[in-house]
């Protein structure tokens, strides 16, 4: 039989969904692996906007028969034991987890999750299934991802990476309707982790980037873009219209701000053949006026295409892996300053809501 955890429970941050301000401490039982299962001890844990909303009681489902979730969908841990019949990882191990497990529908069967169509699915520290904000938690193995060494201080940003890497990919597969597609100009609206981890992307591709964000620079987010080779522009600055004017046909956009009103203005920018991807869940019921004959006219005689995309696969954790190297090897030590706030331990965690900066991480041991 694979070693267990110590008795006695493990402790987690969590949060009673829909009661806004409810995050709290928690003991659960020690998790023991199954056969199958692997027992993960958690080193780090990032926080997102979905957290945030989730603590603001607009989000989050708790399992079954328990009134509260514990948090945390970006993990970096060390595989602690293995079930018996798990061969393909060891214990020292350092893995990051996937996101979402299937519901059974055509999608989910077909091994893409990713791509729901029931929206049944359950999401760990989001929905019915508890995330990784815990010292110590059990996933099958076809859920980890293995992280090498090298690689220990940015893991925990894959998740957020496997979400534009996703972008990437569909953008690319709903593309193949042309013969040759070459993107050179990529617009990225809004400079938060998952928008500053799409302009290394793009960047990494050799694609020219242009950040687009409200806040003027100089601050940390527009300095990352440009050290990156890419360009930062501020809305205070200069419109989103005169920029597009001053660029050549833009090939493709990631829409990350996390509002809805850009993706109108990306539409009447996107060019001719180009891709806009929307990635921003927005959680609001905002309605806007648009021009709507206009946005249609370009789209149909431009050939446009706009793609919503959510969550990732894991072969896009896959290709994070080997982007991570890259970035490191294109840019020493610029996407670690990405994580911009650390939180000792899961006592200073129930403080995230309160955590600013790019991106905050949760120390937690291992
Ligand atoms: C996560 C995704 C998840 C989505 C919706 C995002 O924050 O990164 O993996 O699918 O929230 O719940």
């Amino acid at each position: 039989m694979p070693s267990v955890a110590a008795p006695g429970g493990v402790t987690g941050v969590a949060v009673y969904p829909g009661r806004p301000g409810s995050v709290h401490l928690t003991r659960l039982p020690s998790p023991v692996p199954g056969p199958d299962e692997v027992l993960v001890t958690v080193r780090r844990v990032g926080v997102c906007g979905t957290d945030k909303e989730i603590i603001d009681g607009q989000f989050g489902t708790p399992p079954p028969g328990s009134d509260e979730l514990v948090l945390g969908h970006e993990v970096l841990g060390t595989v602690t034991a293995v079930g018996d019949h798990v061969r393909s990882l060891t214990p020292g191990e350092l893995v990051v987890a996937t996101v979402r497990r299937p519901d059974g529908c055509p999608a989910c069967r077909a091994g893409q999750p990713d791509f729901c169509l029931w929206r049944r699915y359950t999401e760990r520290g989001i929905i019915g299934l508890h995330g990784f904000m815990v010292e110590q938690f059990v996933e099958r193995p076809e859920y980890l991802i293995p992280v090498p060494p090298s690689l220990e201080p940015l893991g925990v940003l894959l998740e957020p990476l496997s979400v534009v890497e996703k972008a990437l990919r569909v953008a690319r597969a709903v593309q193949q309707r042309l013969n040759r597609w070459q993107p050179a100009t990529a617009v990225i609206f809004g400079a938060g982790p998952i928008g500053l981890l799409g302009a290394l992307l793009l960047r990494s591709e050799g694609i020219e980037v242009y950040t687009v964000a409200r806040r003027p620079a100089p601050h940390l987010a527009a300095s990352i873009v440009e050290a990156a080779g890419g360009n930062y522009v501020s809305t205070e600055e200069q419109s989103v219209a005169d920029l597009a004017r001053s660029l050549p046909n833009i090939d493709l956009i990631f829409e990350c701000s996390g509002s809805s009103e850009p993706v109108f203005a990306g539409m009447s920018i996107l060019g001719g053949n180009g891709v806009l991807v929307l990635l921003s869940l927005t959680g609001g019921d905002r309605t806007l006026s648009i021009p709507a004959d206009t946005l249609n006219r370009e789209f149909v005689l431009g050939n446009k295409l706009m793609v919503g995309s959510v969550n990732s696969h894991q072969t896009d954790f896959t290709a994070g892996v080997a982007h991570l190297a890259h970035f490191e090897n294109l840019w020493p030590g610029l996407t670690g300053r990405l994580i911009t706030t650390r939180l000792n331990g899961l006592e200073e965690g129930v403080r995230i809501r309160d955590a600013g900066g790019i991106k905050a991480v949760i120390e937690i041991g291992g």
